[in-house]
């Protein structure tokens, strides 16, 4: 007897269900792709319980006539595209014409519908896919999606939603994501009859973003405006390096205004914040990637939010360029320099400093030109943070008609808030975020169940200089570290563009800052991070050149490698090499360290190389060569500089602050810590009651 069928219609919806429909947010996002795709102009979304018990999207769009309201929940069944041609250039949002028809398999439904040109409305209603009814109803042109009770039909896939917390957590997202990439559109947000999110239409992203986050967001971001037409344009905004996340939440990248969750645009973020950001350490960015239609193909995933790039390192490169330049024009980061006149090559070891008393370059002139599109010196620092943080959307910053509604409540455990629901929840999509990175291989972990709303906000986390970010799978979180405005009511942060050349040492306090003034104030520089940024440009200029310097050890050190550490030490040994490491892979695991390149003491060598064997674990195999060599001498320079509790003779201080000025980044280290905090004189002044 014959045993293969085909399965009946319902039984293939509800396994394509399986691939659109994870939970309650991917419905969401079908259905506004679709008013999206209907020209909409205003979307509503309502939900309840999480969207489980209910979720509503209404839309203003063209609407369906009768025919074609009951021929939507049709498998393949869709009005974007004709044929396969249509699939190589597509721009409508969706295509696969199984949206619907999976939707419909594992829930209630209920679709309201009218165009304007037909006398009546449709209603339909459909219940785990069996037709129910179809009659005349009455709606404005455009049509309501109300989708209730899903998966009450598959108990196995119910049991994998999450706490009503972090579903509503997803929907939020999904709903800020879609609100930023159109903000041509009103958006209302309503979970459990509250309005959380209420934008009218905006002229540009900006003003949208202004709606969603509120203004201090908006003022402490940088503008990214570069790549090609023909291969990549890259728009939008990205943080200042200060501001750090635990994870990727902050991020929302778009590809042709397509909500994408895509590593390789990631990590090109990421990399174009190389030595200004540590690892494990996140930048928040809205960036909108617009690529020709034909260069990118959408019809990767069903749920539509990965892609596949034709030129994808063009693409990579284009998005690492322009962020790049974004930091450069703001002054965090500096144009890779030429090799130039040996002005790196001079006495710049933690054992050697001292005597030279070297020439000014022109890098603070550069930087003091290079004020970047955000204006960071003409607000107090105390709003110089980018943050989701609830008091960004707080009653205070209620403008206009947009944003929370005047009603507005604190952030409660029963009601949950579209603001703190930004912040204080990235517990699941860090998770997801996670997994995805670590490459399944904790894939039979479960995602740790969590009742986002009962957590603390996570605030940006800053990284106390005696400890290296952890490349631990759970980053550090607000309690152990100090937030990064901490210090900021008295000493701030220095800017690069508010740094000059008139800085004059004059002590040192607990032997681990220098104390000094410059013509604005009295300045605090940590020395370890001050001579981690000079031997940091070093590094990377001497490897530039390639000739690096090392010194020969007497008797060469051994050290037995981890598997994971073996895994990518042949990986790394050849750039290692490059900058004056001489290495040799002795029998099994055991590696010999037969010289160090010079400024590093042999001491530390060994737990240099096991700290960035541990770092650049395999999965980052793919990691772009430039940041291996970033991560490389910035851990050469970390272990290198002059340590804390290191008392110093005053011209190592005016050599190591001369010094600093010559280098890209004065004001932040290579992991992107703060290099040198103000106090201001005004403050002082202030202080004293004299003015
Ligand atoms: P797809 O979006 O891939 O075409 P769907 O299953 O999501 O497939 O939708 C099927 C069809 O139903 C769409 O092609 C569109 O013609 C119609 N449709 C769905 N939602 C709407 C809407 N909100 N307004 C107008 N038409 C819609
Ligand atoms: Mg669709």
């Amino acid at each position: 007897m014959s045993k293969i069928r085909v399965l009946p219609d319902h039984v293939s919806n509800q396994i394509a269900a399986g691939e659109v429909v994870e939970r309650p947010a991917s419905v969401a996002k079908e259905l506004v792709e679709n008013s999206i795709d209907a020209g909409a102009t205003r979307i509503s979304i309502e939900i309840e319980g999480g969207g489980r018990r209910l979720l509503k999207v209404s839309d203003d769009g063209e609407g369906m006539v009768r025919d074609d309201a009951v021929l939507a929940f049709e498998r393949h069944a869709t009005s974007k595209i004709r044929n396969t041609n249509d699939l190589n250039s597509i721009a409508t949002l969706g295509f696969r014409g199984e949206a619907l028809a999976s939707i419909a398999s594992v829930a209630r439904v209920e679709l309201t519908t009218q165009t304007t040109d037909a006398t009546a409305g449709t209603r339909v209603t459909k219940d785990g896919g069996k037709m129910r009814d179809v009659k005349d109803a009455a709606h404005p042109r455009g049509t309501t999606l109300a989708i209730r009770d899903l998966f009450f039909n598959v108990p196995a896939r119910r049991k994998f939603l999450r706490s009503e917390a972090t579903e509503t957590f997803h929907l939020t997202n999904l709903v800020t994501h879609y609100a930023l990439a159109h903000p041509e559109i009103a958006f209302t947000f309503t979970n459990n009859g509250r309005e959380v999110l209420h934008a009218t239409a905006a002229n540009d992203l900006r003003e949208r973003a202004y709606q969603v986050f509120g203004q201090d967001f908006l003022d402490n971001l940088l503008e990214v405006d570069g790549g090609d037409a023909q291969v990549a344009r890259v728009t939008g905004y990205i943080s200042a390096p200060r501001d750090r996340r635990t994870s990727r939440d902050s991020q929302y990248l778009f590809v042709n205004r397509r909500f994408v969750r895509d590593r390789l645009i990631g990590r090109a973020l990421s990399e174009g914040y190389r030595s200004v950001l540590p690892h494990g350490v996140y930048p928040a960015a809205l960036l909108f990637i617009e690529i020709p239609l034909e260069e990118v193909d959408v019809n990767v995933h069903p749920a539509k939010t990965e892609v596949r790039f034709r030129r994808a390192a063009a693409v990579a490169d284009a998005v690492r360029e322009s962020v790049r330049d974004a930091l450069a024009s703001a002054g965090f980061v500096h144009e890779e320099r030429e090799p130039d006149t040996g002005r790196h090559r001079e006495g710049e070891t933690g054992g050697r400093v001292g005597g030279e008393m070297g020439g000014r370059g022109d890098a603070v002139g550069a930087s003091a030109a290079a004020v970047g599109a955000a204006d960071f010196t003409a607000r107090p620092p105390s709003q110089t943070e980018v943050s989701y943080s609830p008091t960004t959307i707080d009653s205070e910053n209620i403008r206009g008609e947009f944003n929370l509604r005047p009603d507005y409540q604190p952030p409660s455990q029963s009601k949950i808030d579209f603001a703190s629901l930004m912040t204080s929840v990235g517990e699941a999509l860090e998770e997801e975020t996670r997994r995805e990175e670590e490459d399944g291989e904790n894939g039979g972990r479960g995602e740790a169940e969590k009742d986002p709303v009962s957590l603390s906000p996570s605030p940006p986390v800053s990284h106390s200089p005696s400890q290296p970010v952890p490349p631990s799978p759970r980053p550090p979180v607000s309690s152990s570290l100090p937030p990064l405005n901490s210090a900021e009511k008295f000493a701030r942060e220095v800017t690069p563009e508010s740094l000059s050349s008139n800085i004059r040492p004059l002590g040192q306090l607990e032997e681990s800052f220098i104390i000094a003034t410059d013509d604005e104030g009295l300045l605090l520089i940590d020395q370890h991070v001050a001579h981690e940024r000079v031997l940091f440009d070093k590094y990377r200029a001497l490897e530039g050149e390639r000739r690096s310097e090392s010194q020969q050890l007497l008797v060469p050190e051994t050290f037995d490698l981890t598997p994971a550490q073996a895994a990518v030490f042949d990986q790394l040994a050849p750039e290692l090499e490059n900058y004056g490491f001489e290495l040799m892979r002795l029998s099994g695991r055991t590696v010999a360290i037969k010289a160090t390149p010079a400024d590093l003491p042999a001491s530390e060598a060994r737990n240099m190389l096991a700290e960035l064997l541990d770092t650049v674990d395999s999965e980052k195999k793919n990691t772009a060569r430039e940041t291996l060599r970033d991560e490389i001498a910035a851990s050469l320079a970390c272990h290198a500089a002059i340590k804390v509790n290191m008392p110093l003779a005053p011209e190592k201080m005016r050599w190591l602050i001369d010094r600093l000025l010559q280098t890209s980044s004065p004001t932040t280290c290579p992991h992107g810590r703060p290099v040198i905090l103000r106090l201001k004189t005004r403050d002082i002044l202030k202080g004293f009651h004299r003015i």
